[in-house]
């Protein structure tokens, strides 16, 4: 998948399109098991999409290891590609960053990321499909 698709219109679609676990995560809010993403390992050129709608949400040169168990990135490929909302929890209070074409729940972003931007962004491999760069 390499473009960004329509947007389904209801849950029915949605849950249609997305496998249990991907429905899960970007429609319910839910997490994966850490370390179970393929992407974690992802080191090539390309582009992180949104698996939900295929909006391109990372470039891979913002991809690092974070020791976290979850893909992480230090920015956004556009300041409009996600958006964010705060996530009051019994963890206290943290920033959820979801999808801003489709609403899906990525993950979440925190202040103890990597130069230059010191932005961790926390995602769900679920929530992402990666679109290697040509060639
Ligand atoms: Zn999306």
């Amino acid at each position: 998948m390499s473009e960004t698709r329509n947007l389904p219109e209801t849950e029915a679609e949605w849950r249609e399109r997305l496998s249990d676990d991907e429905y899960h995560i970007l429609r319910e809010a839910g997490t994966e098991p850490r370390g179970t993403s393929p992407l974690l390992d992802e080191k090539g050129d390309g582009v992180f999409r949104c698996a939900g709608c295929g909006q391109a949400l990372f470039d891979a040169e913002t991809k690092y290891d974070s020791g976290t168990g979850w893909p992480s990135f230090w920015e956004p490929v556009a300041d409009d590609a996600v958006a964010t909302e705060p996530d009051p929890g019994l963890l206290g209070e943290r920033t959820e960053v979801l999808c801003s074409r489709c609403d899906g729940h990525l993950g979440h972003v925190f202040g103890d990321g990597p130069e230059p931007t010191g932005d961790r962004y926390c995602m769900n491999g679920l929530a992402l499909t990666f679109d290697p760069a040509d060639e």
